[in-house]
């Protein structure tokens, strides 16, 4: 019997003391209500709420949980690291042995700075690839998202046209866009951010074309300005190195965020030799950055992401979950997208305008122990087995039967949050 009082509780008491109840993408206020806020423990590819309920985990926090959550190898650095020292006056040995240890693996990489969270990371590039030539405009493809800080959070509430001043926007995977966007800003483009593959919410992900790779290359060249690759989110999923190295593509800098610690709090900006003058002539730093445990967790994951079959393990039970759930859509007739990368998996139901579809079937699935997300690109990692897939198989196959039970009178979204999200979208 699945329970979720002591989540309402926690939810209840939240509302007085934390704005909205909950902030960020990580609020549960757009999901079904079968759908925990709060959780109480994490282990491999399992998440427990705070009423006991066991759930196989497609979200993986958002995208750190790459090995398994509390994955022996790096949960042992850590805990030695924090026998001796995490937060001092300054950094341990394991930030050099981290930096040596990231950019021997990064292609394009020569330097490391490490921060805590993806927002620090891209928002130091963008201060690192103005300081390179001493310009101002940055280009970034419309709605894709880099972070929670004023240039480039999702939502204008208190910010103003000042922070967003020297931002130029441009179609993603178009080239021509991205032509016009340079020549607007002629002589004075500092860099441009490229998003892997295009991963927004709402939305069927695609990748770019290799001529858009390229293009882009190109076009900071012939202007000065510097690539920047945000892996935030796609980090050593896709690759054991930067993403757009398949194309031979090597960015100036790029962003690192999510796995990098397999959980612990750190984030990192990587450069070429081209932009180290420019990122040691800038400012950044924070009282936690240099905190040592995270780094000892790092040096952990990055041993385990060279020396295992961590991705190969991955992909395959990607691809295992992927084959599973289109057989069942074609079996129950109702059909579904599944689109990007299998190990970043995004299911979109077709003819679901306002995710009826599919806020029933992820909350069915949420009921029986399976979390997936309705709308946010989801992430397999090294933890999980072909037979966690197969149990999770069992379970979309009963929310398939359900929903298709349910459809000849499925409701209207109920959710009056994510009615006015999509409304904001058209
Ligand atoms: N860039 C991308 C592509 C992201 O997905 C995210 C986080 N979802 C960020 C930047 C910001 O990372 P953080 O939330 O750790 O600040």
């Amino acid at each position: 019997m699945r329970r979720n009082s002591r989540d309402a509780e926690l939810r209840e008491r939240a509302r007085l003391v934390i704005p909205g109840g909950m902030y960020g993408h990580e609020s549960a206020a757009l999901l079904p209500d079968t759908f925990p806020q709060y959780f109480a423990r994490a282990d491999g590819a399992y998440l427990w709420d705070c009423d006991g309920n066991r759930y196989v985990d497609y979200m993986c926090a958002f995208g750190p949980n790459l090995l398994g959550y509390r994955h022996p190898a790096v949960e042992a650095a850590a805990a030695a690291q924090a026998a001796e020292g995490d937060t001092m006056t300054g950094p341990s040995e394991a930030m050099v042995v981290l930096a040596e240890d990231f950019v021997s693996m990064i292609s394009h990489a020569d330097w490391a700075i490490f921060c805590k969270n993806g927002s620090d990371a891209t928002s130091m590039a963008m201060v690192t690839a103005r300081a390179y030539r001493d310009r101002k405009k940055i280009l970034v493809a419309r709605s894709t998202y880099h972070g929670a800080s004023p240039w480039n959070t999702p939502s204008l509430k208190g910010i103003v046209p000042e922070d967003r001043a020297h931002i130029i926007t441009f179609d993603y995977n178009d080239l021509d866009s991205a032509k016009a966007a340079f020549r607007s800003a002629e002589g004075d483009v500092a860099g441009v951010f490229a998003t892997p593959f295009r991963h927004e919410v709402f939305a069927d992900q695609f990748l770019p074309s290799a001529e858009y790779a390229t293009g882009l290359r190109r076009l900071c060249d012939e202007a000065d300005a510097l690539l920047i690759i945000d892996e935030v989110r796609t980090g050593f999923r896709l690759s054991r190195d930067c993403s757009w190295a398949v194309h031979g593509v090597a960015p100036d800098l790029s962003a690192w965020g999510k796995v990098l610690g397999n959980g612990h709090p750190i984030s990192a900006l990587l450069g070429s030799d081209k932009a180290r003058q420019a990122a040691s002539s800038i400012y950044v730093t924070g009282s936690f950055w240099f905190s040592a445990v995270p780094m000892a967790a790092a040096i952990a994951t990055l041993n385990a992401i060279r020396s295992t079959d961590y991705l190969e393990r991955i992909v395959a039970v990607a691809d295992r979950l992927r084959d599973g759930i289109d057989e069942q859509a074609r079996r129950h007739g109702i059909p579904v997208r599944q689109t990007g990368p299998a190990q970043m998996p995004l299911i979109l139901f077709d003819d679901d305008p306002d995710m009826r579809k599919g806020s029933f079937w992820t909350g069915t699935a949420a009921r029986l122990g399976v979390y997936m997300h309705p709308y946010h690109n989801m992430f397999c990692c090294a933890a999980m087995t072909p037979a966690d897939v197969d149990d999770t198989l069992e379970i979309t196959d009963r929310a398939f039967a359900e929903l298709k039970n349910a459809l000849p009178s499925l409701p209207a979204q109920p959710n009056e949050r994510l009615l006015q999200r999509l409304a904001q979208r058209r």
